[in-house]
Protein backbone atom coordinates (compact mmCIF):
# COMPACT_ATOMS: atom_id res chain seq x y z
CA UNK A 1 0.00 0.00 0.00
CA UNK A 2 1.51 2.90 -1.13
CA UNK A 3 0.74 5.15 2.08
CA UNK A 4 2.45 8.31 1.52
CA UNK A 5 4.91 9.47 4.25
CA UNK A 6 5.50 12.93 3.24
CA UNK A 7 1.75 13.75 3.69
CA UNK A 8 0.14 13.63 6.65
CA UNK A 9 -3.06 11.61 6.98
CA UNK A 10 -6.34 13.51 7.16
CA UNK A 11 -6.96 12.85 10.50
CA UNK A 12 -4.13 13.86 12.51
CA UNK A 13 -3.68 16.99 13.91
CA UNK A 14 -2.62 19.62 10.78
CA UNK A 15 -1.49 23.14 11.91
CA UNK A 16 -1.96 24.61 8.32
CA UNK A 17 -3.02 22.68 4.71
CA UNK A 18 -0.90 24.04 2.44
CA UNK A 19 -3.43 23.71 -0.66
CA UNK A 20 -3.43 23.78 -4.47
CA UNK A 21 -6.44 25.75 -5.88
CA UNK A 22 -7.67 23.66 -9.11
CA UNK A 23 -9.26 24.92 -11.55
CA UNK A 24 -10.57 24.19 -14.99
CA UNK A 25 -12.38 25.03 -17.60
CA UNK A 26 -13.42 22.73 -20.95
CA UNK A 27 -14.67 24.00 -24.54
CA UNK A 28 -17.35 21.29 -23.92
CA UNK A 29 -18.45 23.22 -21.00
CA UNK A 30 -19.98 26.42 -19.60
CA UNK A 31 -17.87 28.91 -21.36
CA UNK A 32 -20.68 31.04 -22.20
CA UNK A 33 -21.12 30.34 -18.36
CA UNK A 34 -19.61 33.64 -16.42
CA UNK A 35 -20.15 31.89 -13.11
CA UNK A 36 -17.56 28.71 -14.58
CA UNK A 37 -14.69 31.59 -16.24
CA UNK A 38 -11.27 30.67 -14.93
CA UNK A 39 -10.90 33.94 -12.79
CA UNK A 40 -14.71 33.32 -11.03
CA UNK A 41 -13.84 29.77 -9.97
CA UNK A 42 -10.17 30.91 -8.60
CA UNK A 43 -12.28 33.87 -6.96
CA UNK A 44 -14.77 32.03 -5.54
CA UNK A 45 -12.17 29.56 -3.79
CA UNK A 46 -10.14 32.65 -2.61
CA UNK A 47 -13.60 33.46 -0.98
CA UNK A 48 -13.96 30.30 0.56
CA UNK A 49 -10.46 30.37 2.62
CA UNK A 50 -10.44 33.58 3.04
CA UNK A 51 -11.33 32.67 7.10
CA UNK A 52 -10.32 29.39 7.08
CA UNK A 53 -7.15 29.34 9.10
CA UNK A 54 -6.31 25.80 8.86
CA UNK A 55 -5.72 26.30 4.83
CA UNK A 56 -2.91 28.55 3.16
CA UNK A 57 -3.14 28.00 -0.45
CA UNK A 58 0.40 27.52 -2.04
CA UNK A 59 -0.09 27.13 -6.24
CA UNK A 60 -2.95 27.44 -8.21
CA UNK A 61 -3.30 24.99 -11.23
CA UNK A 62 -5.05 25.86 -14.41
CA UNK A 63 -6.31 23.31 -16.90
CA UNK A 64 -8.09 25.86 -20.30
CA UNK A 65 -9.69 23.91 -22.65
CA UNK A 66 -9.74 20.49 -21.07
CA UNK A 67 -12.46 18.05 -20.94
CA UNK A 68 -13.48 16.49 -17.74
CA UNK A 69 -13.74 13.42 -18.72
CA UNK A 70 -9.80 12.99 -19.77
CA UNK A 71 -7.40 12.65 -16.82
CA UNK A 72 -4.58 13.79 -19.35
CA UNK A 73 -4.42 17.30 -18.44
CA UNK A 74 -1.17 18.92 -17.65
CA UNK A 75 -2.34 21.17 -14.58
CA UNK A 76 -4.07 18.39 -13.46
CA UNK A 77 -0.64 16.09 -13.72
CA UNK A 78 1.43 19.14 -12.03
CA UNK A 79 -1.07 18.94 -9.15
CA UNK A 80 -0.46 15.08 -8.62
CA UNK A 81 3.19 15.35 -9.25
CA UNK A 82 3.25 17.68 -6.07
CA UNK A 83 1.11 15.71 -4.28
CA UNK A 84 3.38 12.92 -4.63
CA UNK A 85 6.40 15.01 -3.55
CA UNK A 86 4.09 16.58 -0.54
CA UNK A 87 4.18 19.77 -1.21
CA UNK A 88 0.71 19.76 -1.30
CA UNK A 89 -1.63 18.02 0.88
CA UNK A 90 -5.54 19.92 -0.12
CA UNK A 91 -6.97 20.18 -3.42
CA UNK A 92 -9.63 22.85 -3.41
CA UNK A 93 -11.99 22.82 -6.76
CA UNK A 94 -15.70 24.73 -7.22
CA UNK A 95 -17.36 21.94 -7.45
CA UNK A 96 -16.88 18.47 -8.46
CA UNK A 97 -17.11 18.52 -11.84
CA UNK A 98 -13.82 20.28 -11.92
CA UNK A 99 -12.15 17.89 -10.87
CA UNK A 100 -13.81 15.38 -13.10
CA UNK A 101 -17.03 14.45 -14.94
CA UNK A 102 -16.25 10.38 -15.40
CA UNK A 103 -17.84 8.48 -12.67
CA UNK A 104 -15.36 6.10 -12.14
CA UNK A 105 -12.10 8.11 -12.46
CA UNK A 106 -13.24 11.16 -10.74
CA UNK A 107 -14.33 8.42 -7.92
CA UNK A 108 -10.86 6.46 -7.96
CA UNK A 109 -9.26 10.23 -6.92
CA UNK A 110 -11.83 10.25 -4.57
CA UNK A 111 -11.80 7.39 -2.33
CA UNK A 112 -8.85 5.86 -3.15
CA UNK A 113 -6.03 8.17 -4.72
CA UNK A 114 -6.19 11.31 -2.74
CA UNK A 115 -7.09 9.46 0.77
CA UNK A 116 -3.40 7.32 0.01
CA UNK A 117 -1.48 10.34 0.06
CA UNK A 118 -3.89 12.06 3.00
CA UNK A 119 -4.60 15.19 0.59
CA UNK A 120 -7.98 16.97 1.68
CA UNK A 121 -10.54 17.91 -1.11
CA UNK A 122 -13.14 20.34 -0.99
CA UNK A 123 -15.17 20.85 -3.52
CA UNK A 124 -16.80 24.47 -2.13
CA UNK A 125 -20.19 24.56 -4.17
CA UNK A 126 -20.80 20.65 -3.58
CA UNK A 127 -20.26 21.05 0.42
CA UNK A 128 -17.40 18.20 -0.26
CA UNK A 129 -14.84 18.77 2.42
CA UNK A 130 -12.71 15.31 2.93
CA UNK A 131 -11.80 17.01 6.47
CA UNK A 132 -15.12 16.26 7.40
CA UNK A 133 -16.84 13.58 9.31
CA UNK A 134 -19.37 12.70 7.27
CA UNK A 135 -18.55 13.22 3.42
CA UNK A 136 -18.91 10.18 2.33
CA UNK A 137 -22.15 9.96 1.58
CA UNK A 138 -22.28 13.06 0.18
CA UNK A 139 -19.31 11.97 -2.32
CA UNK A 140 -21.58 8.66 -3.70
CA UNK A 141 -24.10 11.29 -4.73
CA UNK A 142 -22.05 14.08 -5.55
CA UNK A 143 -20.40 11.71 -8.16
CA UNK A 144 -23.03 10.59 -9.55
CA UNK A 145 -24.08 13.99 -9.97
CA UNK A 146 -21.99 15.18 -12.26
CA UNK A 147 -23.12 13.06 -14.32
CA UNK A 148 -26.52 14.19 -14.82
CA UNK A 149 -24.43 17.40 -15.90
CA UNK A 150 -24.47 15.50 -19.42
CA UNK A 151 -21.71 16.36 -21.95
CA UNK A 152 -24.74 17.06 -24.80
CA UNK A 153 -26.18 19.23 -23.05
CA UNK A 154 -24.23 21.50 -24.04
CA UNK A 155 -23.19 20.74 -27.34
CA UNK A 156 -21.49 24.43 -28.04
CA UNK A 157 -17.76 23.26 -28.02
CA UNK A 158 -15.04 25.42 -29.26
CA UNK A 159 -11.82 23.77 -30.21
CA UNK A 160 -9.15 24.03 -32.38
CA UNK A 161 -10.16 23.85 -36.04
CA UNK A 162 -10.73 21.18 -38.13
CA UNK A 163 -8.64 22.39 -40.83
CA UNK A 164 -5.77 23.25 -38.89
CA UNK A 165 -6.25 19.44 -38.31
CA UNK A 166 -5.37 18.57 -41.30
CA UNK A 167 -3.03 20.91 -41.64
CA UNK A 168 -0.95 19.19 -39.13
CA UNK A 169 -1.52 15.79 -41.05
CA UNK A 170 -0.57 16.55 -44.41
CA UNK A 171 3.53 16.07 -43.93
CA UNK A 172 5.51 15.91 -47.29
CA UNK A 173 7.71 12.84 -46.92
CA UNK A 174 9.29 12.89 -50.63
CA UNK A 175 13.29 13.07 -51.43
CA UNK A 176 13.36 15.78 -54.05
CA UNK A 177 10.74 18.77 -53.73
CA UNK A 178 8.58 19.87 -57.04
CA UNK A 179 10.59 22.47 -59.00
CA UNK A 180 9.18 26.28 -56.96
CA UNK A 181 9.34 24.90 -53.19
CA UNK A 182 12.19 23.84 -51.54
CA UNK A 183 12.43 22.05 -47.71
CA UNK A 184 11.54 23.58 -44.73
CA UNK A 185 14.85 24.28 -42.85
CA UNK A 186 12.78 23.75 -39.21
CA UNK A 187 10.95 20.40 -40.95
CA UNK A 188 12.20 19.21 -43.19
CA UNK A 189 8.21 17.55 -43.83
CA UNK A 190 7.16 20.78 -44.78
CA UNK A 191 7.43 22.79 -48.24
CA UNK A 192 8.20 25.91 -48.40
CA UNK A 193 8.13 28.58 -51.42
CA UNK A 194 11.41 29.02 -53.28
CA UNK A 195 10.92 32.51 -54.38
CA UNK A 196 13.25 32.31 -57.54
CA UNK A 197 11.71 29.17 -58.83
CA UNK A 198 7.96 30.17 -57.96
CA UNK A 199 7.98 33.11 -59.75
CA UNK A 200 9.14 31.11 -63.19
CA UNK A 201 6.11 28.95 -62.37
CA UNK A 202 3.73 31.60 -62.00
CA UNK A 203 5.29 33.49 -65.36
CA UNK A 204 4.57 29.58 -66.85
CA UNK A 205 0.36 29.67 -65.98
CA UNK A 206 0.71 33.19 -66.62
CA UNK A 207 1.60 32.65 -70.13
CA UNK A 208 -0.35 29.58 -70.99
CA UNK A 209 -3.68 31.91 -69.20
CA UNK A 210 -2.26 34.12 -72.37
CA UNK A 211 -3.12 31.79 -74.38
CA UNK A 212 0.61 30.46 -75.56
CA UNK A 213 1.29 26.95 -76.49
CA UNK A 214 3.31 24.74 -74.17
CA UNK A 215 6.37 24.40 -76.61
CA UNK A 216 6.27 28.24 -77.18
CA UNK A 217 6.39 28.73 -73.05
CA UNK A 218 9.43 25.92 -73.06
CA UNK A 219 10.71 27.73 -76.22
CA UNK A 220 10.49 31.40 -74.28
CA UNK A 221 11.97 30.43 -71.19
CA UNK A 222 15.23 28.59 -72.64
CA UNK A 223 15.32 31.86 -74.66
CA UNK A 224 15.54 34.25 -71.14
CA UNK A 225 18.28 31.18 -70.18
CA UNK A 226 16.11 30.21 -67.09
CA UNK A 227 17.55 26.63 -66.23
CA UNK A 228 15.19 23.88 -66.36
CA UNK A 229 14.27 22.14 -63.07
CA UNK A 230 16.89 19.38 -63.05
CA UNK A 231 19.47 21.63 -64.29
CA UNK A 232 18.70 23.84 -61.74
CA UNK A 233 18.53 21.62 -58.57
CA UNK A 234 22.04 20.32 -60.28
CA UNK A 235 23.09 23.65 -60.48
CA UNK A 236 21.67 24.30 -56.24
CA UNK A 237 22.76 21.17 -55.15
CA UNK A 238 19.32 20.35 -54.38
CA UNK A 239 18.45 16.69 -54.58
CA UNK A 240 17.21 15.37 -57.65
CA UNK A 241 16.16 12.39 -59.23
CA UNK A 242 19.21 10.73 -61.66
CA UNK A 243 18.98 8.30 -64.44
CA UNK A 244 17.44 8.16 -67.50
CA UNK A 245 16.64 11.73 -68.86
CA UNK A 246 17.71 13.19 -65.96
CA UNK A 247 21.17 12.34 -66.74
CA UNK A 248 21.72 14.00 -69.62
CA UNK A 249 23.82 17.43 -69.60
CA UNK A 250 21.93 20.85 -70.14
CA UNK A 251 18.78 19.46 -70.05
CA UNK A 252 16.60 22.48 -71.66
CA UNK A 253 13.07 22.99 -70.77
CA UNK A 254 10.62 21.10 -72.98
CA UNK A 255 7.07 21.21 -73.58
CA UNK A 256 6.55 17.83 -71.49
CA UNK A 257 7.77 20.23 -68.73
CA UNK A 258 5.57 22.59 -69.45
CA UNK A 259 3.20 20.93 -68.97
CA UNK A 260 3.61 18.91 -66.26
CA UNK A 261 4.13 21.89 -64.23
CA UNK A 262 0.79 23.03 -65.76
CA UNK A 263 -1.18 20.41 -64.43
CA UNK A 264 0.63 19.54 -61.03
CA UNK A 265 -1.90 20.35 -58.18
CA UNK A 266 1.22 20.79 -55.59
CA UNK A 267 1.38 24.27 -56.44
CA UNK A 268 -2.55 25.27 -55.23
CA UNK A 269 -1.13 24.03 -51.63
CA UNK A 270 -2.65 20.65 -51.86
CA UNK A 271 -0.24 17.81 -51.42
CA UNK A 272 -0.70 14.65 -53.61
CA UNK A 273 1.88 11.84 -52.40
CA UNK A 274 1.79 8.16 -53.31
CA UNK A 275 1.13 9.29 -57.59
CA UNK A 276 4.15 6.51 -58.01
CA UNK A 277 5.31 3.32 -56.89
CA UNK A 278 8.58 3.90 -55.74
CA UNK A 279 10.01 0.61 -55.91
CA UNK A 280 13.51 2.06 -57.83
CA UNK A 281 15.31 5.06 -57.35
CA UNK A 282 15.52 4.79 -61.03
CA UNK A 283 12.87 7.48 -62.39
CA UNK A 284 11.96 5.83 -66.03
CA UNK A 285 11.43 2.23 -63.25
CA UNK A 286 8.75 4.12 -61.35
CA UNK A 287 5.31 2.98 -61.89
CA UNK A 288 2.25 5.64 -62.38
CA UNK A 289 -0.27 4.67 -59.77
CA UNK A 290 -4.16 5.25 -60.24
CA UNK A 291 -5.46 8.70 -59.77
CA UNK A 292 -7.51 6.80 -56.57
CA UNK A 293 -4.81 6.01 -54.67
CA UNK A 294 -3.09 9.21 -54.55
CA UNK A 295 -3.07 10.89 -50.74
CA UNK A 296 -4.37 14.25 -51.72
CA UNK A 297 -4.07 16.87 -48.49
CA UNK A 298 -5.21 20.47 -48.81
CA UNK A 299 -3.09 22.96 -47.35
CA UNK A 300 -0.58 21.48 -46.04
CA UNK A 301 2.54 24.63 -47.88
CA UNK A 302 1.70 28.19 -49.45
CA UNK A 303 0.13 27.70 -52.81
CA UNK A 304 2.08 29.75 -55.95
CA UNK A 305 -0.71 29.38 -58.21
CA UNK A 306 -4.57 30.77 -56.99
CA UNK A 307 -6.67 27.60 -57.36
CA UNK A 308 -8.91 30.09 -59.69
CA UNK A 309 -5.63 29.85 -61.87
CA UNK A 310 -5.05 26.61 -61.42
CA UNK A 311 -8.55 25.39 -62.63
CA UNK A 312 -8.77 27.66 -65.58
CA UNK A 313 -5.29 26.17 -66.99
CA UNK A 314 -6.84 23.02 -66.63
CA UNK A 315 -9.56 24.18 -68.82
CA UNK A 316 -7.62 25.85 -71.32
CA UNK A 317 -5.55 22.52 -71.73
CA UNK A 318 -8.70 20.98 -72.04
CA UNK A 319 -10.56 23.31 -74.58
CA UNK A 320 -9.90 22.51 -78.12
CA UNK A 321 -7.53 25.43 -78.72
CA UNK A 322 -6.58 24.45 -82.46
CA UNK A 323 -3.26 26.96 -83.15
CA UNK A 324 -2.72 28.01 -86.14
CA UNK A 325 0.60 26.43 -87.73
CA UNK A 326 2.30 30.06 -88.02
CA UNK A 327 1.10 31.61 -84.75
CA UNK A 328 1.69 30.38 -81.10
CA UNK A 329 -1.59 32.31 -79.86
CA UNK A 330 -4.91 31.06 -79.89
CA UNK A 331 -7.64 33.54 -80.82
CA UNK A 332 -10.02 35.37 -78.52
CA UNK A 333 -13.10 32.80 -79.20
CA UNK A 334 -11.30 29.57 -79.93
CA UNK A 335 -12.88 26.69 -78.67
CA UNK A 336 -16.07 28.70 -76.86
CA UNK A 337 -17.61 29.75 -80.50
CA UNK A 338 -20.59 27.30 -81.37
CA UNK A 339 -23.03 26.99 -83.94
CA UNK A 340 -26.48 27.76 -82.49
CA UNK A 341 -27.89 25.01 -84.98
CA UNK A 342 -25.55 22.15 -85.51
CA UNK A 343 -23.58 22.83 -82.07
CA UNK A 344 -20.28 22.50 -84.16
CA UNK A 345 -17.18 25.03 -83.65
CA UNK A 346 -17.36 27.97 -85.64
CA UNK A 347 -14.34 28.35 -87.77
CA UNK A 348 -12.67 31.76 -88.25
CA UNK A 349 -11.76 32.60 -91.73
CA UNK A 350 -10.18 36.19 -93.46
CA UNK A 351 -11.42 37.60 -96.48
CA UNK A 352 -9.14 39.84 -98.16
CA UNK A 353 -10.58 42.83 -99.41
CA UNK A 354 -9.29 45.85 -101.34
CA UNK A 355 -5.84 46.72 -99.29
CA UNK A 356 -7.54 44.94 -96.29
CA UNK A 357 -7.98 41.61 -94.74
CA UNK A 358 -11.23 40.67 -92.82
CA UNK A 359 -12.16 38.43 -90.61
CA UNK A 360 -15.09 35.85 -90.23
CA UNK A 361 -16.40 33.43 -88.68
CA UNK A 362 -19.06 30.07 -89.81
CA UNK A 363 -20.06 26.91 -89.35
CA UNK A 364 -18.15 24.21 -91.47
CA UNK A 365 -20.84 21.89 -91.26
CA UNK A 366 -23.08 23.48 -94.04
CA UNK A 367 -26.38 23.11 -95.47
CA UNK A 368 -25.64 19.63 -97.14
CA UNK A 369 -25.09 17.99 -93.65
CA UNK A 370 -28.10 19.36 -92.18
CA UNK A 371 -27.12 22.69 -90.62
CA UNK A 372 -29.41 25.88 -91.59
CA UNK A 373 -27.24 28.87 -90.09
CA UNK A 374 -25.94 30.43 -93.18
CA UNK A 375 -23.76 33.54 -93.43
CA UNK A 376 -20.74 35.04 -91.27
CA UNK A 377 -20.17 36.61 -88.34
CA UNK A 378 -18.00 39.53 -88.86
CA UNK A 379 -15.48 39.11 -85.88
CA UNK A 380 -15.32 42.52 -85.06
CA UNK A 381 -19.33 42.66 -84.84
CA UNK A 382 -18.91 39.69 -82.48
CA UNK A 383 -16.36 41.03 -80.43
CA UNK A 384 -18.12 44.04 -79.99
CA UNK A 385 -21.55 42.22 -78.64
CA UNK A 386 -20.11 39.54 -76.86
CA UNK A 387 -17.49 42.88 -74.82
CA UNK A 388 -20.76 44.77 -74.16
CA UNK A 389 -22.41 41.86 -72.40
CA UNK A 390 -19.77 40.58 -70.55
CA UNK A 391 -18.83 43.95 -69.19
CA UNK A 392 -22.56 44.79 -68.02
CA UNK A 393 -22.87 41.13 -66.83
CA UNK A 394 -19.11 41.49 -64.48
CA UNK A 395 -20.68 45.39 -63.08
CA UNK A 396 -23.94 42.77 -62.57
CA UNK A 397 -22.11 40.37 -60.26
CA UNK A 398 -19.76 43.03 -58.51
CA UNK A 399 -22.68 45.36 -57.54
CA UNK A 400 -24.59 41.44 -56.23
CA UNK A 401 -21.75 41.23 -54.18
CA UNK A 402 -22.13 44.81 -52.71
CA UNK A 403 -26.04 43.92 -51.69
CA UNK A 404 -24.91 40.62 -50.75
CA UNK A 405 -22.31 41.89 -47.99
CA UNK A 406 -24.68 44.61 -47.20
CA UNK A 407 -26.11 41.14 -45.26
CA UNK A 408 -22.57 40.20 -44.49
CA UNK A 409 -23.81 36.61 -45.04
CA UNK A 410 -20.22 35.51 -46.29
CA UNK A 411 -19.17 35.97 -43.01
CA UNK A 412 -21.85 34.54 -40.61
CA UNK A 413 -21.92 31.26 -43.08
CA UNK A 414 -18.00 31.22 -42.33
CA UNK A 415 -18.07 31.53 -38.77
CA UNK A 416 -21.34 29.12 -38.39
CA UNK A 417 -19.62 26.28 -40.44
CA UNK A 418 -16.23 26.97 -38.29
CA UNK A 419 -18.03 26.30 -35.21
CA UNK A 420 -20.31 23.26 -36.31
CA UNK A 421 -17.16 21.93 -37.71
CA UNK A 422 -15.60 22.14 -34.23
CA UNK A 423 -18.04 21.29 -32.31
CA UNK A 424 -18.17 17.81 -34.20
CA UNK A 425 -14.48 16.88 -33.74
CA UNK A 426 -14.89 17.79 -30.11
CA UNK A 427 -17.83 15.51 -29.80
CA UNK A 428 -16.35 12.78 -30.91
CA UNK A 429 -13.38 13.03 -29.18
CA UNK A 430 -15.76 12.70 -26.21
CA UNK A 431 -17.47 9.85 -28.01
CA UNK A 432 -14.02 8.00 -28.27
CA UNK A 433 -13.41 8.29 -24.24
CA UNK A 434 -17.05 7.60 -23.36
CA UNK A 435 -16.10 4.39 -25.45
CA UNK A 436 -12.80 3.51 -23.18
CA UNK A 437 -14.66 3.85 -20.40
CA UNK A 438 -17.53 1.81 -21.21
CA UNK A 439 -14.83 -1.12 -22.20
CA UNK A 440 -12.85 -0.88 -19.23
CA UNK A 441 -16.02 -1.10 -16.96
CA UNK A 442 -16.40 -4.65 -16.56
CA UNK A 443 -12.92 -4.86 -15.46
CA UNK A 444 -13.34 -1.83 -12.87
CA UNK A 445 -16.40 -4.47 -11.90
CA UNK A 446 -14.41 -7.84 -11.70
CA UNK A 447 -11.29 -5.98 -10.00
CA UNK A 448 -14.06 -4.56 -7.30
CA UNK A 449 -14.02 -0.83 -7.86
CA UNK A 450 -17.80 -0.53 -8.74
CA UNK A 451 -20.30 -3.05 -7.52
CA UNK A 452 -22.67 -4.93 -9.35
CA UNK A 453 -25.73 -2.24 -9.08
CA UNK A 454 -23.23 0.43 -10.11
CA UNK A 455 -21.85 -1.26 -13.01
CA UNK A 456 -25.22 -1.89 -14.46
CA UNK A 457 -26.47 2.02 -14.05
CA UNK A 458 -23.20 2.72 -15.46
CA UNK A 459 -23.24 0.79 -18.32
CA UNK A 460 -27.27 2.36 -19.10
CA UNK A 461 -25.72 5.74 -18.21
CA UNK A 462 -22.45 5.08 -20.61
CA UNK A 463 -25.08 3.73 -23.47
CA UNK A 464 -27.38 7.40 -22.87
CA UNK A 465 -24.29 9.48 -23.62
CA UNK A 466 -23.10 7.33 -26.26
CA UNK A 467 -26.43 8.13 -27.82
CA UNK A 468 -26.69 11.50 -26.97
CA UNK A 469 -23.54 12.12 -28.35
CA UNK A 470 -24.44 9.96 -31.72
CA UNK A 471 -27.41 12.39 -32.14
CA UNK A 472 -25.29 15.84 -31.45
CA UNK A 473 -23.08 14.98 -34.15
CA UNK A 474 -25.64 14.09 -36.65
CA UNK A 475 -27.42 16.92 -35.81
CA UNK A 476 -24.27 18.97 -36.27
CA UNK A 477 -23.87 17.51 -39.41
CA UNK A 478 -27.36 18.58 -40.81
CA UNK A 479 -26.53 22.13 -39.55
CA UNK A 480 -23.63 21.97 -41.16
CA UNK A 481 -24.75 20.80 -44.47
CA UNK A 482 -27.22 23.60 -44.24
CA UNK A 483 -24.68 25.91 -44.09
CA UNK A 484 -22.42 24.86 -46.76
CA UNK A 485 -25.00 24.94 -49.14
CA UNK A 486 -25.58 28.62 -48.60
CA UNK A 487 -21.65 28.36 -47.83
CA UNK A 488 -19.65 31.45 -48.50
CA UNK A 489 -17.50 29.02 -50.42
CA UNK A 490 -20.27 29.50 -52.97
CA UNK A 491 -19.13 32.74 -53.69
CA UNK A 492 -16.04 32.32 -54.17
CA UNK A 493 -16.87 32.66 -58.03
CA UNK A 494 -17.41 36.26 -57.52
CA UNK A 495 -13.36 36.93 -57.20
CA UNK A 496 -12.85 35.26 -60.75
CA UNK A 497 -15.46 38.62 -62.05
CA UNK A 498 -14.32 41.01 -59.85
CA UNK A 499 -10.51 40.20 -61.06
CA UNK A 500 -11.89 41.48 -64.32
CA UNK A 501 -13.44 45.14 -62.65
CA UNK A 502 -11.59 47.22 -65.22
CA UNK A 503 -11.57 45.18 -68.32
CA UNK A 504 -11.03 47.85 -71.12
CA UNK A 505 -10.71 45.77 -73.86
CA UNK A 506 -12.20 41.66 -74.26
CA UNK A 507 -8.79 39.84 -74.41
CA UNK A 508 -8.76 35.81 -73.93
CA UNK A 509 -7.89 35.51 -70.13
CA UNK A 510 -10.97 37.11 -69.73
CA UNK A 511 -13.09 35.53 -72.52
CA UNK A 512 -12.11 32.09 -71.03
CA UNK A 513 -12.26 32.72 -67.66
CA UNK A 514 -15.96 34.23 -67.68
CA UNK A 515 -17.61 32.45 -70.89
CA UNK A 516 -18.90 29.17 -71.04
CA UNK A 517 -19.80 29.30 -74.69
CA UNK A 518 -20.96 31.37 -77.08
CA UNK A 519 -24.15 30.04 -79.50
CA UNK A 520 -24.64 32.11 -83.00
CA UNK A 521 -28.02 31.61 -84.15
CA UNK A 522 -27.83 34.12 -86.83
CA UNK A 523 -26.48 37.35 -87.84
CA UNK A 524 -28.48 39.19 -84.94
CA UNK A 525 -28.88 36.45 -82.65
CA UNK A 526 -26.28 35.21 -80.12
CA UNK A 527 -26.55 33.89 -77.03
CA UNK A 528 -23.73 33.98 -74.82
CA UNK A 529 -23.66 31.62 -71.69
CA UNK A 530 -21.23 32.95 -68.31
CA UNK A 531 -19.59 30.88 -65.86
CA UNK A 532 -21.00 30.62 -62.77
CA UNK A 533 -24.60 31.17 -63.93
CA UNK A 534 -26.16 28.53 -61.90
CA UNK A 535 -24.26 29.88 -58.55
CA UNK A 536 -25.54 33.35 -60.16
CA UNK A 537 -28.68 32.08 -59.73
CA UNK A 538 -28.44 29.97 -56.50
CA UNK A 539 -26.79 33.75 -55.02
CA UNK A 540 -29.54 35.98 -55.97
CA UNK A 541 -32.15 33.62 -54.25
CA UNK A 542 -29.76 33.27 -51.46
CA UNK A 543 -29.83 36.80 -51.00
CA UNK A 544 -33.46 37.31 -51.19
CA UNK A 545 -33.94 34.44 -48.34
CA UNK A 546 -31.41 36.57 -46.27
CA UNK A 547 -33.23 39.82 -46.53
CA UNK A 548 -36.57 38.18 -45.85
CA UNK A 549 -34.61 37.18 -42.56
CA UNK A 550 -33.55 40.54 -41.69
CA UNK A 551 -36.70 42.81 -42.60
ZN1 LIG B 1 -23.83 24.62 -87.83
Amino acid sequence: MRKCDSANPPDSKILKYKATKYVRLSYTDDKEKESDSIINQSRLIDDFVKDKADIEIVSEKIDDGYSGIIFDRPAFKEMMDDIASGKINCVIVKDLSRLGREYIETGRYLRRIFPAYGVRFIAVNDNIDTAKDSYTDDLTISIKNIMNDSYCRDISIKTRSALEAKRNNGDYVGACTIYGYKKDEENKNHLVIDEYAAKVVRDIFKMKIEGMSASKIADEINRLGILSPIEYKKNKGLPHPTGGYADRDNAKWSATTIIRILKDETYTGILIQGKQSTYNYKLKKLIDKPVSEWVRKENTHEAIIRKQDFDLVQKIMKLDTRTSPNKDKVYLFSGILICGCCGNRMTRISVPYKENKYYYYHCPTGKKNGCTLSGMIKENDLINCVSQNLKSHINNVISFEELLNSVNSEKINKELMNKAIMRIEENEKLFESVRKYKSSLYENFINGIVTKEEYTEYKKMYSEEQKCLENAVAELQKELENIMSNNSENFKWIEHFKRFSDLKEINRTAVIQLIQSIKIFGKNRIQIKFNYQPEYEKAISFLEEQKERVF
